[in-house]
């Protein structure tokens, strides 16, 4: 049944930790559930039972208006209709962010604190997450869009997941002493970079704030977090969560409003001394250069993909055809590292497309918020029609539309699960990111013929093989040029996981140890020796 496959799925796929897999159960995904046509009609959107509380920017540990006195609304993805008006944030409300945080770390108490005392803080709020997982789902669904048991089941934990284990870093983070060829004794420290600017997207609020927010603080660093303007409340939510926890004034700090003023205003600050980005390739050559204008500082950059997803002859095909469909449908299709380019063998070719078109006619679209639904609405009218648009230029470049292409219901920004079939590498739809519920199935021969196809895109963030032939997994491992490889399986993301990308996907890495680079400055200490002959 559709239940349990989500919850498999999300088991498997996303690695979750056991606490999950009760959630689950406890909100009976392994029942019998009703199934819904893609030609169903949206009803009534479910109301959620959550207060929207805070709506004001976060500085300084105070939940403040904007200085022009602004607010701008957020939308319902299942209606369209308002959530809410929030704060909007501008030059301004930056400078007033930046300063706080800048005071917090060159006088406060963050960097200076014990890095014991900062991990229990962490831990403190990740209990608190844990205390309030429900209500946070739910306002991560209403935002977003997204399922509330994906949400709830995984996103969630897996926040919960991420702070445990930078709470973990914290008190870990140690230099080195290294031999000189002198009567030197030389240290190497490494130290908090400064105050970190971090901009984050729409489709995982919740998770991509944990990528950032968490590494930068076990380092000692202070933040000024810019959130999406499409999904601006949970960050909100859990910046008064943080305050609980005993997090001191100034050390985070949250402004909520657009990319072209807040967002620019925060990477060309002159007393931001890091950046990290997560969003489209096109916004990130932007903020890269915003960075490069003004004070030169350091960038990490999560990208766009066009992830391959690669299924040999000799891959278990009712394994391949799930998970090529979860790979590409997750998140509505909203996923920077979806499988959007599905590569399968002309042996297999046919089979293939008859069950990944079954699949897609059987994937649940509705309202995110009942227990049945693997699909929500996409995040607004604007990506809503760029989809649409995407599935146009597929039918008018004469791919085969297998089943779907149009919207989904007629309220909302819903949209049928499409399945094109005769894909050719040239067609816009198998080139740019799509970032919708759209798969475009291409055929090859050999091995070789699909690594060099899967390479040639200005993207390299993500792929996926699917194989019974360990030769021929590393083969294809080795051979592709993308950040992250899953071999039998797809978007599994641990907290130690590294992930970022090859090319035009990014710079850095972010999650694992590999974030905590991007968050240190390195000192070299180099005293005199007095009496060599102790070396
Ligand atoms: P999308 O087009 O999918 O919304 P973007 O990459 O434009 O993705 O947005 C990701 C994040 O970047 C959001 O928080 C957005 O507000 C921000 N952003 C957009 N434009 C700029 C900009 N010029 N400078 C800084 N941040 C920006």
């Amino acid at each position: 049944m559709a239940g349990r496959r989500i919850s498999t799925m999300l088991s498997r796929s996303l690695s979750l930790p056991s606490t999950v897999t009760s959630l689950g159960k406890k909100y009976g995904l392994r029942r019998g559930m009703q199934r819904f046509s893609s030609a169903a009609v949206v009803e009534e959107p479910i109301a959620p039972s959550v207060q929207v509380n805070h709506t004001k920017l976060f500085i300084n540990g105070q939940f403040v208006d904007s200085a022009s006195g602004k607010t701008f609304p957020t939308l319902d993805p299942r209606t369209g209709e308002v959530i809410a008006h929030v704060a909007e944030g501008d030059k301004e409300d930056v400078n007033r962010a930046v300063s706080a945080a800048r005071k917090a770390f060159d006088e406060g108490p963050w960097p200076k604190m014990s890095a014991y005392e900062r991990s229990r803080i962490m831990l403190r709020f990740a209990d608190l997450v844990e205390k309030n997982i429900e209500e946070l789902a739910q306002l991560e669904t209403w935002d977003n869009g997204k399922p509330y048991l994906q949400a709830l089941t995984s996103e969630l934990p897996i926040f919960v997941r991420l702070f445990h284990y930078y709470a973990g870093w914290a008190d870990k983070i140690h230099g080195l002493t290294v031999p000189a060829d002198g009567p030197h004794h030389v240290q190497v420290l490494h130290e908090p970079i400064g105050v970190a600017g971090q901009i984050v997207p729409w489709n995982f609020p919740l998770l991509m704030f944990a990528w950032k927010v968490g590494p930068a603080l076990a380092c000692g660093n202070t933040i000024v977090l810019k959130t999406a303007e499409q999904t601006p409340l949970t960050a909100l939510y859990v910046a008064k969560l943080f305050r609980e926890a005993g997090l001191p004034d100034g050390v985070l700090n949250i402004v909520s409003g657009y990319g072209p003023t807040a967002g620019a205003a925060l990477a060309s600050h002159m007393d931001v001394d890091k950046i990290a980005f997560t969003g489209s390739t096109e916004t990130g050559k932007v903020v890269l250069e915003l960075a490069a204008r003004s004070n030169l500082k350091p960038v990490t950059l999560e990208l766009g993909g066009k992830s391959p997803f690669i299924v040999c002859e000799d891959a278990d095909i009712d394994s391949a055809v799930e998970i090529a469909h979860f790979a590409l449908f997750f998140n509505q299709g909203q996923c920077c590292c979806a499988g959007s380019r599905t590569f399968v063998h002309e042996k297999i070719y046919d089979e293939f497309i008859a069950k990944a078109k079954a699949r897609a006619l059987k994937r649940t679209v509705g309202d995110p918020f009942k227990k049945e639904i693997e699909q929500g609405p996409q995040i607004d009218s604007k990506q809503f029609q760029k989809v649409l648009g995407y599935i146009k230029s597929g039918i008018d470049s004469n791919a085969t539309l297998e089943c779907g292409g149009a919207q989904f219901g007629s309220k909302g920004y819903f949209i049928q699960p499409t399945v094109f079939s005769n894909v050719q590498d040239d067609m816009l739809i198998a080139r740019d990111e799509i970032f919708g519920p759209v798969q475009s199935i291409l055929k090859f021969k050999d091995i070789d013929e699909v690594i060099r196809r899967a390479n040639a895109t200005r993207y390299g963030l993500a792929s996926g093989v699917f194989t019974s032939n360990i030769d021929t997994a590393n083969t294809v491992s080795r051979g592709l040029r993308a950040g992250t490889v899953w071999v039998n399986c797809f978007d599994v993301f641990d907290a130690g996981i590294p992930f970022g990308g090859y090319k035009m996907s990014g710079i850095g890495r972010e999650k694992g140890i590999y974030s905590l680079n991007n968050y240190l400055q390195v000192k070299a200490v180099v005293t005199a020796l007095k009496n060599p002959a102790w070396l």
